[in-house]
Order: C-alpha cells, then sequence, then structure tokens
C-alpha cells in the first residue's frame, strides 16, 4: 500500500536498475558531475548474474563470469561517485516536472531526470504445475538452481541461445538433459546448436510441448510432454524443470505514462535515449527487444546518460 505521507528526496539524476545499461548511464552521469542515485532493482547486476562466462564483451580477452562482469560495473560506477542503493520501483508519477517515482511503495524521489533501465525478466509457460513446483523444482535459471540437480535428470524447455546455454551448462552437472523444443529447429544461433546437438548426455525432444510437470505434491518427480504433430504423449522421468522460453520487458509501472510498444518494450526516439515524456529516458532490455545484449545495452546506457545530461543543462 503506498502511503501518502512518503519521504520524499530531490535528486538530479535518478537510474532504476542494475544492468550493464544502468551501471554504464551511471559511469556517465556521475563523470559529468549529475550526481547520480541508481536503484539496482530486484536482482542487482540484472540478468548476466545468472549465466556463465561471457565471451563476447569487449575488453575480456579470456572471457569473463556474468556476475564478476557486473560486479566490476558497480565498482567502476561507486568509484565514479554514484549512490548506489537497495531498492524497487514500484510507482511513478511522470505527468509534471520534477518526475516523481516512489521506492518500495514508500521513499518517494523527485528527479529533474530519469534513466529507467530495468530490463527483462524470464517468461514461464503458465502452466498450474509449473507454478505449484517453482523453487521445488522449476527454476529459470539453470546458473542459480542447478547445481541442486548434480546428477539427476533435467528437463529445460525452450530453443533459444538462453535455453541452449543453460542446457550445456546443465549437461556438465546432471546425468541427462531433455530439451524440450516445440518446432522442429532451433532459434538458437547455429554454432549453440551444433554444440548441445552433439553433447551426448542431451536428448532434444523436437516438435514436443510441456503439458505438464509431475510431482509427489513437494517437488518434481517427472514431466509429460506431447508431440505436436502425432499428439503422442511421453512421461520422463526428472527432478528438475528448467524454463528458458524468453523475457518481457519490466515496465509495467510505466505503461501509463510512455509509449510502449504492444509487447511493452518501451519506445524510444530513434537514435536516442528519449521517451515521449520530457525528462525521462530509456536503455536496455527494457526498450530494445532485437539486440539485447551486453554491450548494447551498456551503450545505451551510455546514450541515455548524455542524453540526460544535455536535457539537464538546458534547462
Ligand atoms: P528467444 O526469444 O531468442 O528464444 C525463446 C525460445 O523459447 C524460442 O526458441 C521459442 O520458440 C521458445 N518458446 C517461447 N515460448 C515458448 C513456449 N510457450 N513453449 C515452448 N517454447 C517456447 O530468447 P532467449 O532468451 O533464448 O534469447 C534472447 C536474446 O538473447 C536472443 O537474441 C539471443 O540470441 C540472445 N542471447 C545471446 C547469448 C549469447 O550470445 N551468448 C546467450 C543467450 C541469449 P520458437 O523458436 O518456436 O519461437
Amino acid at each position: 500500500m503506498l502511503q501518502e505521507n512518503s519521504s520524499a528526496e530531490k535528486v538530479r539524476c535518478l537510474i532504476i536498475g542494475s544492468g550493464p545499461s544502468g551501471y554504464t548511464a551511471a559511469i556517465y552521469a556521475a563523470r559529468a558531475n549529475l550526481s547520480p542515485v541508481l536503484y539496482q532493482g530486484i536482482q542487482p547486476g540484472g540478468q548476466l548474474t545468472s549465466t556463465t562466462e561471457v565471451e563476447n564483451y569487449p575488453g575480456y580477452p579470456d572471457g569473463i563470469q556474468g556476475p564478476e562482469m557486473m560486479i566490476d560495473f558497480e565498482k567502476q560506477a561507486k568509484r565514479m561517485g554514484t549512490d548506489i542503493r537497495y531498492g524497487i520501483a514500484t510507482k511513478v508519477d511522470f505527468s509534471a516536472q520534477p518526475h516523481k517515482v516512489w521506492i518500495d511503495d514508500d521513499k518517494m524521489i523527485e528527479a529533474d531526470a530519469v534513466i529507467i533501465s530495468t530490463g527483462a525478466s524470464a517468461k514461464w509457460l503458465g502452466l498450474p504445475s509449473e507454478e505449484k513446483y517453482n523453487g521445488f523444482g522449476v527454476s529459470a535459471c539453470a546458473v542459480c538452481d542447478g547445481f541442486f540437480f548434480r546428477g539427476k535428470d533435467v528437463a529445460i524447455v525452450g530453443a533459444g541461445d538462453t535455453a541452449a546455454e543453460e542446457a550445456l551448462y546443465l549437461s556438465k552437472l546432471c546425468t541427462t538433459v531433455s530439451m524440450i523444443v516445440r518446432r522442429d529447429e532451433m532459434r538458437a544461433s547455429k554454432v549453440m546448436q551444433e554444440r548441445v546437438l552433439n553433447t551426448p548426455n542431451i536428448r532434444v525432444y523436437f516438435n514436443h510441448e510441456t503439458e505438464e510437470i509431475l510431482g509427489d505434491g513437494k517437488t518434481v518427480n517427472g514431466v509429460r510432454i506431447y508431440n505436436n504433430k502425432t499428439n503422442e504423449k511421453t512421461v520422463i522421468a526428472i527432478s528438475g524443470f528448467f524454463v528458458a522460453i524468453g523475457h518481457h520487458p519490466n515496465s509495467d509501472i510505466f505503461q501509463s505514462y510512455l509509449h510502449t510498444d504492444e509487447t511493452g518494450y518501451i519506445k524510444t526516439l530513434p537514435g536516442t535515449a528519449k521517451t515521449n515524456v520530457e525528462g525521462v529516458f530509456a536503455a536496455g532490455d527494457v526498450q530494445d527487444k532485437h539486440y539485447r545484449q551486453a554491450v548494447t545495452a551498456a551503450g545505451s546506457g551510455c546514450m541515455a546518460a548524455l542524453d540526460a545530461e544535455r536535457y539537464l543543462s538546458a534547462k
């Protein structure tokens, strides 16, 4: 419940979110003397904290673990003078300047410029059994939870690069990995597909969908899948079920003020980080459904800080 008498604080530049885009925006905003305050959100460090090795971020010739990379980003933002805080933006009012953002339903921040870098979150299949066993054998993060299934049989649903990456990760920990792919081909890049198909303990079930995750009431012990061409059903005994079917943008609280596309991605003016509201900028995955890379997110965070700086100087 939002409290009417919430305590207010005035800041010049507020950054919401702590992935590559938020931290990069913070580095640039701090160096431009905007005294940025950054709220980290539900998952400090963002999606890269639940990935393994990042091999495609320039500047790390030997690759780096995602969580380590985000610690580096945070340290750099802090060293430049960013005020980094733990807290979640739960409500906004962008109807007038200064813009208002409520943190944890309580503290109200008034900001001259707001940079939204809230990223995107995992999608779920929407099965009741998935919800029932979430945290008890069902997970959307192999890197976070794979450890609990060492030496066991698991399944993963999805066919993109994330699913392929997570299937490979699980194949090193688990006895078998059943990969459930709804079409007759994967969406993942060719190199990832080849790695999956050449891993002996990964079995790919093409043209299959999940009907039910099975369990004993407490934990998962199987999954029932069906062939969407023949309708034939198969039950696989598993202890863990991983969902890797993509993400949706974390833009819900902004939707009544900002223009978004039909799937919720915030629209920015082409070639800028500007939204339709003056003084509100968006960067990273919350406004990008095409590239979604750490390096493109960082680049757009830089753009957002530069746009915010120019906006504040002109004001
Ligand atoms: P994607 O949107 O690329 O893939 C989602 C996958 O889930 C698709 O194969 C889709 O199937 C499947 N799917 C969606 N809904 C369902 C459902 N209800 N039931 C079964 N399957 C479903 O998401 P990712 O998270 O894999 O990747 C996001 C972006 O990040 C991509 O651009 C990717 O390339 C990139 N990425 C890059 C990495 C790297 O470079 N190291 C690592 C991880 C991600 P269908 O194909 O039939 O639509």
